[in-house]
């Protein structure tokens, strides 16, 4: 493994730094990153941050030139999101649509689909969400009982689903349904792209503890769904979901421990312990020092599997890896903030007690969501021990 940057790679992070610098949005965000798509007035903005990261061509940096991508290499995507990372920028408002169904789609999708929604998805023109938990499945997906049967020149959709992140800003669907209650329950499965504007389709936000609504439930009574909007083929739903959560597990596992360990560090050296700087506390200097090793680490494997996709091979089940020890660490150290920032870390927004303008509120609530989604930490840790270790089920 070579940890230097080759010299177009480094001349590419500069082009990054400098557009990035001259175009980044102005102003104070209250809010932790990626907590805020519930907010009308934040997703404006979000909004508007994509449609300018995409003018510039930097949105599916890595996606092939044919479907609207910079061809870039997956090096350059990572430079990419290192810049944007250290400088609390949000990728734009499609997260789930470049993510998740994008590639799904282009593993997938007939000529027709890629055509249709490829380009719009990088745009930002169509937002798209992910329907695949239902309130009897979440991490058992196999067993989910959304319905579609077919009628004529379509599928009529009849079920519920739960947790849709981003469901009521959303155009379009990847929804995961049951279309043969015969055959074993991973093998009638299907998954259908869906327009959400279709008649019988119905959203109910759901509050958060953050106060905010990012998902939804949505009901489905006798959706009609063209045939030619299955993706995949009839009955192969769970290989499209595997291809799909697959990208999601390695796109979370991207997010954010370095910079929280920044931040925490800040924190650190503007809190007091024991009538003294916190970071002259030994206690805290060794927390701080236990969380930098384990960032490093987390990072040393993820540039392991980085490698791997270096070669071609798509992501695997090591995103698992990533995932699990990312939102656990995260998790652990919004914690230790508050231990950190005692009773100020729950002060909310334009309080003059409230420390970083209330962000530590929304991290310490928002952190263990991360644990559950894209699959729990206990199914990743499942995952880890029967495909990675090779360790009986
Ligand atoms: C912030 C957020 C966003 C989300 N966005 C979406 C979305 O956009 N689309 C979508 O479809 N879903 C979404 N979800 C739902 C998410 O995928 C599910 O919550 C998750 O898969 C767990 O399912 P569940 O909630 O039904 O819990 P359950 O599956 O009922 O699990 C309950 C508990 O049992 C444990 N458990 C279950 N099975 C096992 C096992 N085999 N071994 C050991 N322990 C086990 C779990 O770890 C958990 O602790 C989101 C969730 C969150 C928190």
């Amino acid at each position: 493994m070579d940890f230097n940057y080759t010299p177009e790679e480094k001349k590419f992070r500069k082009q990054v730094q400098i557009w990035l610098d001259a175009n980044r949005p102005r102003g104070t965000r209250k809010r932790a990153p990626g907590t805020s798509m519930g907010d009308d007035q934040e997703w404006r903005r979000l909004v508007e941050w994509h449609r300018k990261l995409h003018g510039a061509g930097w949105v599916g940096l890595s996606w092939p030139k044919e479907y609207g991508g910079r061809g870039a290499t997956l090096m350059e995507q990572i430079i990419f999101n290192q810049e944007l990372g250290k400088r609390k920028l949000s990728p734009g408002c499609n997260v789930l649509g470049v993510m998740m169904a994008g590639p799904a789609i282009m593993h997938w999708g007939t000529e027709e689909q890629k055509h249709q929604h490829l380009q719009k998805i990088l745009a930002g023109d169509e937002i798209w969400c992910e329907g695949l938990s239902e309130p009897g499945s979440g991490s058992d997906l196999a067993s989910l009982q959304c319905r579609a049967v077919p009628d004529g020149d379509d599928f009529l959709v009849n079920g519920q689903k739960v947790w849709t992140t981003l469901a009521h800003r959303s155009h379009w669907i990847q929804l995961f349904v049951r279309t043969d209650s015969e055959a074993s329950k991973h093998n009638g499965l299907s998954c259908l792209l869906v327009d959400m504007k279709s008649p019988g389709i119905t959203v109910r936000p759901l509050r958060q503890i953050t106060g905010e609504s990012e998902f939804n439930e949505i009901f489905f009574e006798d959706v009609r769904v063209p045939k030619s909007n299955l993706l995949g083929p009839l009955n192969s739903g769970w290989q499209v979901l595997i291809t799909t959560l697959m990208h999601e597990r390695a796109g979370i596992s991207e997010l954010g421990s370095e910079r929280l360990i920044d931040h925490l560090i800040e924190l650190a050296r503007k809190t007091q312990r024991n009538g003294e700087p916190a970071t002259k506390d030994s206690y805290v200097r060794q927390q701080l020092a236990q969380f930098a090793i384990e960032v490093q680490a987390r990072k040393l494997n993820g540039l392991r599997s980085l490698t791997k996709r270096l070669k071609g091979a798509p992501p695997g089940p090591e995103g698992s890896i990533g995932k699990l020890c990312t939102t656990e660490l995260t998790k652990r150290m919004a914690k230790f903030a508050v231990e950190l920032a005692g009773p100020h870390a729950l002060v909310e927004g334009d309080s003059p007690f409230a420390l970083d303008g209330g962000r530590w509120l929304t991290s310490i609530l928002h952190a263990p969501s991360l644990t559950i989604a894209g699959g729990t930490s206990e199914v990743n840790r499942n995952i880890v021990g029967e495909r990675i270790l090779g360790l009986p089920k």
